[in-house]
């Protein structure tokens, strides 16, 4: 059995004093609440600035502590070991539980920056020549000196910022990270996790209702252990947490309304292996096509074990919510410009302000701020939403066509492709979160998720391994491009992320044998790359009713006339079709429209569905409305428009019967 560790978000409309039996409204329980993070707070900024230099990161990274044993995996106790503990403001009286929660919330912060410092040793340590293109030596050593797991979007991330240290100091590489960038500010939470009972306590009171006992401060500053009292919150659960779910503590959040309870919860599901699978869903990523997907299996064919695919494309396609995150991104640059700008022309501003200039643009930087704010949480709401419903549809796609185990490339061995300068291209972040999110998603349904390497996997063709041409378009093939791929050896014409998912599936049903499991973090990983070719097996079609009773020696046709009872039964023979998938296909499949299903039959309808008469108000509303004036309401923007994926349909076997023995490479 694995364990699975979900968060949901509840929120706190009230509580109860324990000693007095006082009914402390949603207000009066944010202050309190605000009491406690401002405190924690304070103190964690102060250790953390305290211990931002590379010695002490570097003691924190080593997992060492003076007394040469390993440090504790719990962050407070292991900063205790190392003789950081933190110290409380004076005339406060702390518990020592809230000191825990403060050191705690210092210990992942410079936890982060240790890894964080690793990369950027890493990266200076390997300083390419030219910092906008790495060749393939200079990745080469780049890789040998990074710790696992980090991804591309981290390197480049990283590297521009080090660039730009470079071009504002002369040319000068940053000795370390503490030179880089400045402590990192902790945000106002309170880490519940690190406390014991004499904090906190989580109880499931039902199978929607928990109960949160907290110790809170009554004033400001809490001088006695008298200013300090219980708190019992009821908690509302939603309904897809499971009844035999395990809560843990929870960390408390005051976001300008009602207090936040962060609720983790756990639950036990059946652990599945990396290996031994013989169908899979295999993904690519593409640029704006969030993913591209293919099924395939491992069969017995007349020349061995190989993997098969029905040729369905599976796609994912996120063009335009990708559009839509490009102009969001450009509007917070904007947005970020002005707001930088009025912030510098303030600081000019003498201190006195006879004609009210300061007031004004303080006004406006506020505006601004707030703005930016708005736009950053836009970004943040929509990837969240992107990342999810793309896991969700890969998952649901992987339990409809009965496929036990989900490939997905590595991101970390994932280079950079498509047109760099091209707009909305999705962030690497998403692509981050949707691995995530495909993690735990399939892990419920009882689906493995393993990694296979990236690179290379639409350099080949998917059918003879040959080099592949990649053109524009189907009838562009004497052209370079992007989009379709062309395969000179064996005639192979087809979309190049489904070439490339076709790959990725073979190279995850073929290499399983060379599956590494993380011991941390139970994520399977395939770490050797092994290359075969897929052949194409078309669905077997449901036969008609006139094949039907031909196959059953019925007469085909209606009911005969007993009296004159024909000759001889017609049989029709069974209609043969052809079990393999044509390869070479002149045009891809047209695009589906933006608004799913058919127009009923019949003339197309001429007249306007949303007549825009009576939408203006007040005087003007007797004149006709300009056109284009009013958006329609079929055309506002929506997610669950802006995103485009197959149908996920339950369909049945394929091809050759699947394959249950060692399979042979290129068969
Ligand atoms: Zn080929």
């Amino acid at each position: 059995m694995a364990e699975l560790t979900a968060t949901v978000t509840c929120t706190a409309f009230g509580a109860v004093e324990e000693v007095t039996g006082e009914l402390v409204p949603a207000r009066l329980l944010a202050e309190r609440v605000g009491l406690l993070a401002a405190l924690t707070q304070h103190m964690t900024a102060a250790m953390v600035a305290a211990r931002w230099n590379d010695g002490d990161l570097a003691t924190l990274g080593s997992k060492v502590g003076p007394d040469g044993r390993a440090l504790p995996a719990k962050g407070w106790m292991a900063l205790r070991r190392l003789g950081w503990a933190s110290v409380a403001p004076e005339g406060v009286y702390l518990p020592d539980r809230v000191r825990r929660v403060a050191e705690e919330a210092a210990a992942r912060a410079l936890r982060l920056a240790v890894h964080r410092r690793a990369v950027v040793h890493a990266i200076v340590g390997s300083w390419p020549a030219d910092p906008r293109r790495r060749t393939d030596g200079e990745w080469a050593a780049l890789r040998g000196r990074l710790p696992q797991g980090v991804d591309n979007a981290e390197i480049r991330n990283r590297t521009r910022q080090i660039r730009a240290y470079t071009t504002d100091h002369g040319g000068r590489l940053p000795a370390c990270l503490t030179e880089l960038e400045a402590a990192p500010r902790t945000g106002g939470m309170v880490l519940l996790a690190a406390a014991d009972k004499q904090l906190v306590t989580i109880q499931r009171t039902g199978p929607d209702t928990a109960v949160l006992r907290v110790k809170l401060p009554l004033i400001e500053p809490p001088a006695a252990p008298a200013r300090w009292a219980w708190y019992t919150i009821q908690l509302a659960l939603p309904g897809h947490v499971p009844t035999d779910a395990r809560l843990c503590v929870p960390t408390l959040r005051v976001v300008g309304g009602p207090v936040r309870v962060d609720l983790p919860w756990r639950t036990s599901v059946p652990s599945v292996a990396g290996a031994g699978h013989t169908v899979a869903l295999g993904l690519d990523w593409g640029v704006n096509t969030l993913l591209t997907g293919t099924v395939g299996k491992l069969a017995d064919t007349s020349t061995g074990t190989r993997v098969v695919s029905d040729g369905r494309m599976l796609r994912f396609d996120a063009t335009g919510v990708s559009a839509k995150l490009h102009r969001l991104r450009g509007n917070r640059e904007q947005v970020a410009a002005r707001r930088d700008h009025y912030a510098r022309l303030l600081v000019r501003l003498p201190a006195s302000d006879p004609n009210g200039q300061r007031v004004l643009l303080q006004a406006k930087h506020a505006v601004l701020a707030a703005e930016h704010q708005r736009i950053c949480d836009r970004i943040r709401r929509l990837n969240h939403a992107l990342a999810w419903a793309a896991a969700r549809w890969a998952v649901d796609q992987a339990s409809a066509l009965g496929a036990t185990v989900i490939f997905v490339e590595d991101l970390a061995t994932l280079e950079a492709r498509g047109r760099r300068s091209g707009n909305a291209r999705l962030s690497g972040q998403v692509r981050g979160r949707v691995v995530e999110a495909i993690r735990y998603l399939a892990a419920r349904a009882g689906i493995a998720t393993v990694t296979v390497p990236a690179r290379g996997t639409s350099k080949l063709c998917p059918r003879c391994g040959a080099v592949l041409l990649h053109t524009p378009a189907p009838d562009r093939t004497r052209e370079r491009g992007w989009k379709w791929a062309v395969c000179c050896s064996c005639g192979l014409a087809n979309d190049r992320d489904h070439a490339a998912s076709e790959r990725i599936v073979a190279r995850g049903l073929l290499a399983q044998a060379h599956v590494r499991t993380d011991p941390k973090t139970g994520h399977h990983a395939t770490t050797i790359v092994v290359e075969g070719n897929v052949a194409r097996a078309r669905r077997p079609k449901r036969r008609t009713r006139a094949a039907r009773r031909a196959a059953r020696g019925a007469v085909p046709g209606r009911p005969r006339n007993h009296r004159h009872p024909p000759s001889r039964p017609r049989i029709r023979p069974a209609p043969h079709t052809p079990r393999r998938v044509p390869d070479r296909r002149a045009v891809p499949a047209p695009a589906t429209s933006m608004i799913a299903g058919k127009r009923p039959a019949g003339q197309a309808p001429q007249t306007d569905p949303y007549p825009r008469v009576g939408v203006e108000s007040g005087p003007a509303c007797d004149r006709p409305p300009r056109p284009g004036r009013f958006r329609r309401p079929g055309t506002v923007w929506g997610f669950h428009r802006a995103v485009r994926a197959t149908d996920v349909l339950p369909l049945g076997d394929y091809g050759p019967p699947s394959h249950t023995a060692t399979p042979t490479r290129n068969a």
